[in-house]
């Protein structure tokens, strides 16, 4: 059903000109980061504060007119497209830190506030977000897809970072979930509800989130391995040896390859290990030899790491790098970027058996990820015009999802459901997902809040 005139004018009258109709603005709100076809939505409008978006909400439960939240618009699987129409709700004017306590380590912040921002905020007082999905993603869009990124690994996820919500209803009720204790028995755990629930269930209006001290010293390291089963075992090894790494990320041959084309370097065309540890001065340098020799135990080679800035940075060329790198690697390409996360002793066998899909296929796909979550993307790049190409790399991403599965795994490790992994719900999760249904149909009955997405709905 088109936006309702009468929609339009109610919210108009709570926003003035902070509702957009404009054909920029609709086409901005209606392409993503990845390979689906854009959907602009009717309208885009941007609140300012909780009891705005509680109004815009209740205007939209009153029209049965759909709403869909923005953040960055970084996501991966079309999450955040209106693909059932209705309106976009922007939040990136909701973008101020309420308040820092830096004696318990906790910050409140309002969902369009940005990691980078919020760290930039947090640069005097010697704390720091840690969560890092690459992107330079908003909080609100962070919590909602359950982001992670290299730093799980030592902090966590969205999910160990989130302490407490406040969170629009789609009937308009505005409630808070979880308190600034570190811990609560106190009832149903509804932060881990909305947490990942890409804004099926309600909009987030402010976060309180964890906050952690800035490291003393920071060291990198870097080595190449002939193979990448040698690269998981020293992944496996470091964890079994206890030595805490603050990231730890794998980029194959093919990724190396694309970086050295795209960034000048000249690194190995092998499979490598990046990783950083943080700590005191003494315990880096430590973390750092001790990696070292597990390194050397399983063959690798190149073996370099410093705890200084620019030193630290150039170790680290390869990681940075790495997604655009590949998309370079195959001018005017779109990347289907695939998202799967097993238990880390079936990681070696997971990449392998992808690597060799890839290699029998016509779409090329660079393989990278956070390998101490056992999480890792293949970045299947297609011509965006080409059917038979984009069939193929579905192909190959259902086989990956397959195997996830196998292997004792998941779905998705950090970039959600949205769109793309729908279909594979019901094989994931099976009675659950019902289960999950049940929820959605209590919470939004009209099934308004971001449609088409995670859920089959009527
Ligand atoms: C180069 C690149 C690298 C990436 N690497 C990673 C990675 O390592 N790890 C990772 O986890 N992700 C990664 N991503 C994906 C992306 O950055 C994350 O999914 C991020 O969490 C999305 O945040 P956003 O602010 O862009 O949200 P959006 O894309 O705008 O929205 C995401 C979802 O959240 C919902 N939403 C947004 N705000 C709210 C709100 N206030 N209330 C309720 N729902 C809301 C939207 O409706 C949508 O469903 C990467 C993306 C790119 C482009």
């Amino acid at each position: 059903m088109p936006l309702p005139a009468e929609a339009v004018t109610v919210l108009g009258n709570i926003l003035g000109n902070r509702i957009s109709l404009s054909r920029s603005d609709l086409d901005l709100h209606g392409r993503s980061e990845a390979w689906f076809p854009p959907t602009p939505p009717e309208a885009v409008v941007y609140p300012e504060t909780t009891e705005e978006v509680a109004a815009i909400v209740r205007a939209c439960a009153a029209h049965g007119c759909p709403l869909t939240a923005w953040g960055a618009g970084s996501s991966l699987e079309g999450h955040a497209l209106a693909v059932k129409g209705g309106i976009s709700v922007d939040f990136t004017r909701m973008n101020r830190v309420l308040k820092v306590n830096p004696g318990d380590m906790d910050a409140v912040v309002q969902p369009g506030v940005t990691r980078e921002a919020l760290n930039v905020e947090l640069r005097a007082t010697g704390l720091f977000f840690p969560v890092d999905p690459g992107a330079n993603a908003t909080l609100g869009g962070m919590a909602s897809t359950r982001a992670s990124g290299t730093t799980a690994v030592r902090y966590g996820t969205m999910r160990e970072n989130v302490l407490g919500l406040q969170v629009v209803l789609a009937d308009g009720r505005v409630i808070r979930t979880g308190t600034r204790a570190r811990k609560s028995a106190a009832g149903y755990d509804l932060t881990g509800l909305f947490v990942g629930a890409e804004g099926t269930l309600g909009l987030m209006t402010e976060l309180t989130v964890k906050l952690y001290g800035q490291p003393e010293a920071i060291s990198a390291a870097v080595c190449a391995f002939d193979a990448i089963g040698p690269a998981v075992e020293t992944v496996i090894q470091t964890i079994q040896s206890g030595i805490p790494m603050a990231r730890i990320e794998f980029v194959d041959a093919a990724t190396a390859a694309a970086v050295n084309a795209y960034a000048g370097a000249s690194f190995p065309e092998k499979p490598h290990l990046m990783v950083e540890f943080h700590g005191s001065t003494a315990g880096v340098a430590e973390q750092a030899q001790g990696f070292g020799e597990i390194v050397a135990d399983n063959g690798g080679s190149g073996f370099a790491w410093s705890s200084l800035p620019e030193e630290r940075n150039a170790l680290w060329t390869m990681r940075h790098n790495a997604y655009y790198a590949c998309l370079a690697s195959r001018p005017g390409a779109t990347a289907l970027v695939t998202d799967i996360c097993v238990p880390i002793s079936r990681l070696a066998e997971a990449v392998e058996e992808t690597r060799a899909d890839i290699a029998a296929s016509h779409v090329p796909g660079p393989i990278l990820g956070h390998v101490g979550d056992g999480n890792f993307h293949a970045i299947l790049l297609v011509d965006p015009r080409n059917a038979v190409e984009l069939a193929e790399a579905r192909r190959l991403a259902h086989q990956m999802v397959e195997r996830a599965l196998r292997l004792g795994g998941t779905i998705s490790g950090e970039h959600g459901i949205g769109m793309g992994k729908l279909g594979h719900m019901a094989a994931a999760h099976g009675e659950a997902w019902e289960v999950m249904g049940e929820i959605k149909r209590a919470l939004d009955p009209a099934g308004l809040m971001n449609p088409g997405k995670m859920l089959r709905q009527g």
